[in-house]
């Protein structure tokens, strides 16, 4: 059978099948390369004989064939932030995985924000983005269609819901067990091991969030503009190559702020981290 793997814990591998039952099984001497959650292998007689390649291998949490990256945030405690919002999208694109956002908390009436004008710019770069109240259950089915028959994994600063978002999409009996083992680890200090967790309409979501340190860390300025979709489209059109779209005469990217095909929004915000990449590598 080709299966999935949920979990590696203590030399033995929880593998999934189409069913979403899991198996526990060992690992064949032959098998050379290290195994991670997310990984597709055959598996025979309770072992796995075969690994089978993988699109990506993501780290902390390490997943590997993860499909989107969930980037979660809230209108409000903690307060929408763009800039936060804009530093997460960057982090996914920059390892080559789809972003999705997830706007949560919209039972919160915030007066001085208007949520669907805020993420206009985000959409018409493409963005899928869901509008979602985990504890009003609101904009959870047109969610879950985004999230069938794929590998998600979670990302967002803390307190915007992604714990709760993850009871509300998991059966409540396969949360409870990752509850229960993620406390007594924290009690004595052992790895913190991550799990998929099938999502009840179909798909897996990580129990572990990734990307919490904002430092943008490998991210340099000069790469900064593949990151932002909108101005990546234009790349290779402006006067000079490798134009930065920040300083240079004949640029494409200024013209088309200027025209507003591109959100002045979003490219004031590609300038203004693009200046704190610069800064941090003076
Ligand atoms: P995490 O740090 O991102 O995992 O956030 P949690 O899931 O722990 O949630 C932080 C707080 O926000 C908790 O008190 C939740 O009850 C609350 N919360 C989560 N989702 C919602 C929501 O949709 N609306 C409101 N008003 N509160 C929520
Ligand atoms: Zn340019």
């Amino acid at each position: 059978m080709k299966g999935l793997v949920t979990k590696a814990v203590g030399g033995f591998f929880f593998v999934a099948d189409e069913q979403q039952n899991i198996i526990r099984t060992r690992i064949r001497g032959k098998v050379k390369r290290k195994v991670y959650p997310g990984d597709f292998v055959k598996v025979n007689d309770a072992m796995i004989e075969k690994l089978y390649p993988r699109t990506n291998l993501l780290f902390r949490p390490a997943v590997a064939n993860v499909d989107q990256v969930l980037v979660i945030h809230s209108i409000q405690n903690p307060p929408f932030a763009r800039k936060m919002l804009d530093k997460f999208l960057i982090m996914v694109e920059a390892i080559g995985v789809k972003p999705v956002i997830i706007i949560n908390k919209i039972d919160l009436k915030v007066p001085d924000i208007e949520l669907e004008k805020e993420m206009k710019d985000y959409k018409e770069e493409g963005y899928q983005v869901y509008l979602i109240s985990v504890k009003e259950k609101m904009g959870l089915n047109e969610l879950y269609l985004t999230l069938e028959e794929k590998l998600s994994v979670l990302a967002g600063p803390s307190g915007v819901g992604k714990s709760s978002l993850i009871k509300a999409l998991v059966p409540e009996a396969r949360v409870k067990i990752g509850e229960v083992s993620q406390k007594l680890k924290r009690g004595v200090h052992t790895t913190r091991h991550v799990e998929l967790l099938p999502i009840n309409k179909g798909g897996w979501i990580a129990d572990t969030p990734g990307f919490s340190a904002l430092d943008l860390r490998g991210i340099l300025s000069e790469n900064l503009r593949f990151y932002f979709p909108g101005l990546a489209r234009y790349e290779g059109q402006c006067k000079f190559r490798g134009c930065t779209h920040t300083h240079e005469p004949g640029c494409q990217v200024k013209k088309a702020v200027k025209e507003g095909m591109i959100s002045e929004k979003r490219y004031n915000s590609y300038l203004n981290i693009y200046r704190d990449l610069e800064e941090r590598e003076c």
